[in-house]
């Protein structure tokens, strides 16, 4: 058998062909996937040495670069020293020195670190931190045990992270064993905040049932980079903690800079509003190893505190504060503090905003936004759905151009690794119009937009 490593661009093709089975993909009508062999910097290189620019950051988990050399030889070091032992009853040094530093860096009230494996896990830890909190203090069955959450949100595949995110309509199959869960409209603009809150307040009249409210600061990502104002998110935080409910920010994809600040509860915090439970995931290690966080107040980890052990969090994975992943989240966060990283942020977001006026009047478009390094629009089309025959002409006409993007339906963002060098951003946006243009000939009467 050929080592991997010498695999030609047919032969990988095959392999995958025979054997894989794919994420979120419909394996019978699934274009052939892009066999990519090496990445560097913003770039994926195929076995065939094309170059593509990963405009979505590897579904938003690179942030320093691909294959970034300090990351890598962090790992390969404690690769030497200790690859893995498992976390409890034991600890090692890169597990507790990076929980001291996300906690540092985390805002207020944020004091422990329950490590996992995805942001599905972060998630469903989180959750049953609030369920079994509130237990642990008292409550009857039936108090504290519901969940108010955003329509449109998504929180990962297990369980109860589908529970929380079913009306993003994602899990259809699965409603039958979906706990109840409350949903608000989310607040996407100024003009529905109000009635976002005015459902919170409906909701809290009758706090007794609810454990905690759920939700993405900022940028609620997969339902198409919605975005919410700071102000909006600390306004429901507020209102929730009067009524005694838990506050849990989703920050898988938030955290470590997409919106501007290394997670986006540091914007909340300025606007008075706080979360008792913070998941982080994706970046949390420059996007090298699987690894999640749930970060919590004191006042929460307190409350698991007993003679009990039945009062103790009993949740666990194998591979728990994985030293691999925290030695490269470790490094993650040292180019943070070396602030480079916020430079090229800054840098990108000011690439974003110079484009904003010529989207805005763009026909083809509708609602361009950004959100610190994000950016996004609607293409106008009646064919909105995940997957549907828009998203993936989109997807190819950008490959076509050296491009990987995944549009959600009809939603097209750019969420560009840090490193990103304003050439190659620019020209992603110059392709875009290219892109457009093409999008607009196959619009124009009697030219096959039926296809769409
Ligand atoms: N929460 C949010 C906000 C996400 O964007 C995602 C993944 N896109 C998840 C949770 C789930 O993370 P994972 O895919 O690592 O399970």
């Amino acid at each position: 058998m050929k080592p991997t490593h010498a695999l030609n661009h047919s032969d990988l093709l095959q392999l995958d062909q025979q054997y894989c089975w794919h994420p979120f993909t419909q394996m019978q009508t699934a274009q052939a996937p892009l066999p990519v062999v090496r990445g560097q910097g913003e770039f994926l290189y195929t076995a065939n040495g094309d170059r593509y620019f990963d405009a979505v950051s590897s579904w938003w988990v690179n942030l320093h670069g691909h294959s970034h050399p300090a990351i890598a030889q962090a790992i390969a070091k404690q690769a030497h020293a200790l690859e893995h032992v498992m976390f409890a009853g034991v600890t090692h040094p890169p597990a507790a020195q990076l929980a001291q530093r996300l906690v540092r860096h985390a805002p207020a009230p944020m004091a422990k670190v329950f490590y996992s494996d995805n942001g599905s896990t972060a998630i469903e830890v989180a959750l049953k931190m609030a369920f079994q909190f509130w237990q642990n203090k008292g409550a009857t069955p039936g108090q504290r045990s519901k969940l108010i959450a955003l329509q449109g949100g998504y929180h990962g595949d297990t369980f109860g992270a589908m529970a929380a995110g079913q009306s993003s309509g994602f899990y259809d199959p699965f409603k039958p064993w979906l706990f109840g869960v409350d949903f608000i409209a989310t607040g996407t603009c100024a003009c529905t905040e109000e009635q976002s809150l005015a459902e919170l307040d409906q909701l809290l009249l009758h706090p007794q049932q609810y454990a905690a409210i759920i939700l993405e600061p900022l940028i609620q990502g997969a339902s198409g980079m919605r975005m919410m104002r700071p102000t909006h998110v600390a306004e429901m935080c507020k209102r929730a903690h009067a009524a005694g409910l838990l506050v849990i920010f989703d920050e898988v994809f938030t955290a470590f800079g997409r919106t501007g600040t290394l997670y986006a509860a540091e914007q909340v915090t300025q606007q008075g509003g706080q979360a008792d439970i913070i998941a982080v995931s994706k970046g949390l290690t420059g996007g090298f190893m699987p690894m999640a966080a749930t970060l919590t107040s004191q006042a929460v980890y307190d409350a698991f505190l007993s003679d009990q052990v039945g009062q103790a969090l009993l949740h666990g994975h194998s591979y728990t504060a994985n030293p691999l992943g925290c030695a490269a989240a470790l490094a993650n966060l040292d180019l943070f503090e070396q602030g480079e990283a916020f430079q090229n942020m800054a840098r990108i977001a000011d690439i974003h905003a110079q484009w904003m006026p010529a989207l805005a009047t763009h026909p083809l478009l509708e609602n361009p936004r950004q959100c610190g390094t994000v950016m996004a629009f609607e293409l106008k089309s009646s064919h909105t759905q995940y997957g549907s025959s828009v998203s993936q002409w989109l997807r190819q006409a950008f490959l076509d151009e050296g491009i990987v993007v995944r549009p959600l339906g009809n939603t097209l963002y750019w969420v560009p690794p840090y490193c990103t060098q304003t050439d190659t951003l620019q020209h992603a946006y110059q392709t875009l119009l290219k892109v457009l243009e093409r999008w607009g000939h196959l619009q124009a009467p009697g030219a096959g937009s039926e296809l769409f």
